[in-house]
């Protein structure tokens, strides 16, 4: 495990080393070229992963490459990617993004991101149509291995219930607080360890307190719509 190089928070190190010594460590590889990761993305957005694949994967049986994304009429690209829901607000985004791309770069290769500073390379994604904070970081922290911290509804759940950052933080505050302490190579376990803790136990409604194995660290603890007819009590 590397050694934090700033300041680290206790409460940071114990929780990432709990998620761990539970879930294991995610070691980092390439989700998809950068622009791949980045329509992925926009096509997640408030859909389920299934979903959102189903549409990725019937976008590129419809097109052969980028261009011909751009090029078709918008109706197209909207029966192409219809499974991933919201359709009509994302073929056009997605579209717009694809032609920001082309005309500011004269190709659709952004791998040069990844040598640019965190904080530049997300303010260049995040003036696509389509992408916010989180889209940009899961673009640097998935595809070009930069230490950015996606923060998802479920790792911001999670961060403020467990004290990684305040409880009114914004998703960026949250993202912001993260990146400021954690090592660069915990951000990438810590965003899928949270991601799977927030599904298992640490649900929105009715998280399972009694039973979290972080329950002895966590200043939420117990939260209250615990409903204790569905999760025996544990000491
Ligand atoms: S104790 Fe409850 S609120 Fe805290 S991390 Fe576990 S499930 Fe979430």
């Amino acid at each position: 495990m590397a050694t934090p190089a700033r300041s680290l928070s206790p409460q940071l190190n114990t929780v990432f080393d709990l998620l761990v010594q539970n879930y294991g460590l995610p070691l980092w590889r390439r989700h998809g070229d950068p622009t791949e990761q980045l329509v992925k993305t926009i096509l997640s957005q408030h859909t389920s992963d299934t979903n959102s694949d189903r549409a990725f994967r019937s976008l590129q049986a419809a097109f052969p490459h980028w261009q011909a994304v751009i090029e078709a009429p918008t109706p197209a690209v909207v029966t192409a990617i219809r499974s991933g829901g919201l359709a009509n607000q994302k073929a056009p985004r997605i579209q717009q993004a694809l032609r920001q791309i082309w005309q500011q770069n004269g190709s659709f290769d952004l791998s040069y991101l990844a040598t640019w500073p965190v904080a530049e390379a997300r303010t260049w994604l995040m003036q696509l149509p389509g992408v916010g904070a989180k889209t940009a970081s899961i673009v640097l922290l998935f595809s070009l291995q930069r230490p950015a911290f996606a923060v998802d509804t479920h790792v911001h759940r999670l961060s403020r219930r467990l004290g990684l950052a305040p409880a009114p933080a914004t998703p960026t505050r949250v993202m912001h607080t993260i990146e400021q302490v954690a090592p660069a190579d915990w951000l990438y376990p810590l965003h899928l360890n949270l991601i799977r803790h927030g599904r298992a136990v640490c649900k929105a409604r009715r998280p399972h307190c009694h039973t979290c194995f972080l329950r002895c660290h966590c200043p939420s603890y117990p939260i209250d719509d615990y409903d204790p007819s569905t999760h025996p009590s544990h000491s």
